[in-house]
């Protein structure tokens, strides 16, 4: 059984703008674009975020964002673009199956550019960054 649109997407179930398709990713346009050309980019095998894909299911969007980016870019006359993906319902996931936005950007096209706010607290970085640095290290020494 379908378990998102994404999946009826990829099985042929409902129409979509594809733009690209090989054994492991789909590229299609985006029913709701913030630009002309915005497309996702889907691994054909459902998972939910970036951090439940495997290494390959990765490898193989980006491989297929830096081949096929360049074609939309042209196709649509822009130069720039943001890739975006939402993690999880609270980061605006709202289609549970991993997708990569990919979003052409035009000069004044009203959308926004997302940098840091400075709005979090500052004071515990220090500290913060000493306590993942642990983590991570010990990831290391785990592989
Ligand atoms: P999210 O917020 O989950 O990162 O983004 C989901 C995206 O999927 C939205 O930009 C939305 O417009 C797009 N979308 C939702 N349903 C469909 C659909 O049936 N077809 C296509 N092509 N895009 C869809």
């Amino acid at each position: 059984m379908s378990t998102s649109i994404f999946t009826q997407i990829i099985n042929k179930e409902i129409p979509a703008d594809i733009i690209y398709e090989d054994n492991d990713v789909i590229a299609f346009l985006d029913i709701a674009p913030n630009n002309p050309g915005h497309t996702l980019v889907v691994p054909k095998q459902d998972t939910l975020t970036i951090l439940t894909a495997t290494d390959n299911q990765l490898e193989a969007i980006i491989r297929i964002v830096k081949k096929i980016t360049p074609f939309i870019l042209e196709s649509v006359g822009a130069t720039d673009f943001n890739l975006h993906v939402n993690n999880g319902s609270i980061a605006g996931q709202v289609v549970p199956h991993l997708h990569f936005h990919i979003i052409p950007r035009f000069i004044n096209d009203g959308l926004k550019h997302w940098h840091g706010t400075g709005t979090s607290p500052q004071k515990d970085r220090k500290q913060l960054a000493f306590d993942i640095r642990g983590k991570i290290k010990k990831l290391n020494q785990d592989l």
